[in-house]
């Protein structure tokens, strides 16, 4: 896999991420998941619209994906996502066997109402307890994909927080 076609997955995750910032109930990260160069699963995050909080961008992908295939695992995929994945999402990432994890923006380039924990890196906890053969890697289309949330410093409105 080329950094080229590590940059055209991502931008077909930020056009997933700015249909679902448009979209009333959905939020504004896209996902796309990859196996042998081949687009397997994709999503934006679907949580107000299906009205469960597990409806991660990330989670709606993985789903996809492991349904279009026919398979529990997706073992050599890598997972192509705006935001750096959360807790929930960088665990299924474990559970599914995916190889690589590729995001955009950071937890530090964004407010933190996208985060649930304050302290903690969840990627370093997967390095350190779970696998040692998954690569996570930030920064890909960085201004891009930070340009699509709240930044550090601003002031969300409130019926748009959480974890706040
Ligand atoms: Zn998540």
């Amino acid at each position: 896999m080329t950094s080229t076609d590590d940059e055209r997955f991502m931008r077909r995750a930020l056009e997933l991420a700015a249909t679902g910032r448009d979209r009333p109930g959905a939020g504004p990260i896209g996902c796309v998941i990859v196996l042998d160069g081949q687009v397997v699963g994709d999503g934006h995050n679907e949580v107000g619209i299906r009205h469960d909080p597990s409806a991660h961008a990330e989670i709606v992908a993985i789903r996809r994906a492991c349904e279009s295939l026919g398979r529990d695992d997706l073992r050599g995929a890598t997972l192509y996502s705006t935001l750096q994945p959360c807790g929930m999402c960088s665990m299924a990432s474990i559970w599914t066997s995916i190889e690589r994890i590729v995001y955009g923006a950071c937890r530090t380039d964004v407010h933190r109402m996208y985060f649930e924990d304050r302290h903690l890196d969840v990627l370093d906890i997967i390095d350190d307890a779970f696998r040692n053969d998954m690569t996570a890697t930030g920064g890909l289309l960085l201004q891009e994909c930070a340009a699509l949330y709240y930044k550090p410093g601003d002031d969300p409105p409130e019926q748009e927080q959480a974890n706040v």
